[in-house]
């Protein structure tokens, strides 16, 4: 009878820690896939990140080590701290612009998710000849305005790269409260409060951008939406990303 208990008590305690490495799995999983869907999408190319803090620790973060994000699985997630220390990179070398993410979640509590992207059709859009603007409503969080960092403003001539903590808390400073903000010569970054939620954005930055530079070529004026249709439009939109999020998912295995 005691033998029993012991076996029960064994066996309780090994579906217990099943259970809880399942989880874990699970988000790795999604991460893995937001790495996927990206590069499906036109995102991400051979260069670009997507993170998520880390579900079991708010003062740490997921992200892949330094690879094409197409290639990326679960056991390339490292785990890093705010300062940007992994926690066990057993060698392997992490992202130059890592520091982009952990600055981000370090000062923006909301944010659960980041991506970092060279995403094509928003880089015109950083030059300061036209603002990016929402004119679908699948981007209404666009209309929360859309600041652009110009990283020679402060730092002179560099290599374009967001690469150490310094650069990284002033392109944080840019982004401020919003969701989306657009680097000068070379990209954005994408914020929300899920991971589904932030790869939804990164994605429809692009294609609004994609969009917006056609009706600015049709010529005259273009109405955009409003910043009261874009926060309507954008909780709407929330609330179904799922329904896209599952699309992408299973178009990218
Ligand atoms: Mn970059």
């Amino acid at each position: 009878m005691k033998h029993l208990h012991w076996m029960i008590a064994l066996l309780v305690c090994a579906g217990s820690n099943n259970a809880a490495a399942a989880v874990d799995a699970a988000l790795v999983e999604d991460l893995v896939a937001a790495n996927h869907i990206l590069v499906n999408q036109g995102v991400l190319d051979g260069f670009g990140h997507v993170s998520m803090r880390d579900p079991r620790n708010p003062q740490h973060l997921l992200l892949s080590r330094s690879m094409a994000p197409a290639l990326t699985t679960a056991a390339d997630i490292l785990e890093y701290d705010l300062d940007c220390n992994a926690i066990d990179d057993r060698g392997r070398s992490g992202f130059l612009e890592r520091f982009i993410h952990c600055e981000i979640y370090r000062a923006r509590p909301d944010v659960q998710a980041v991506v970092h992207s060279h995403s094509p059709a928003v880089i015109p859009f950083g030059t300061g000849r036209t603002a990016l603007q929402a004119l679908s409503h699948v981007a209404g969080f666009l209309t929360a305005g859309v600041p652009v960092f110009d990283i020679r403003k402060q730092y002179g001539m560099t290599n374009m790269l967001v690469n150490d903590v310094d650069r990284a808390r002033s392109l944080v400073r840019t982004l401020g409260d919003k969701p989306v903000a657009l680097m000068r010569g070379h990209g954005d970054v994408v914020v929300g409060p899920s991971l589904q939620i932030a790869v939804y954005r990164a994605i429809y930055t692009e294609v609004n951008a994609r969009m917006q530079a056609q009706a600015l070529a049709m010529g005259g004026p273009v109405t955009y939406l409003s910043r009261e249709e874009g926060q309507m439009a954008d909780v709407t939109q929330q609330g179904a990303v799922s329904r896209p999020w599952e699309l992408w998912k299973q178009q990218a295995r």
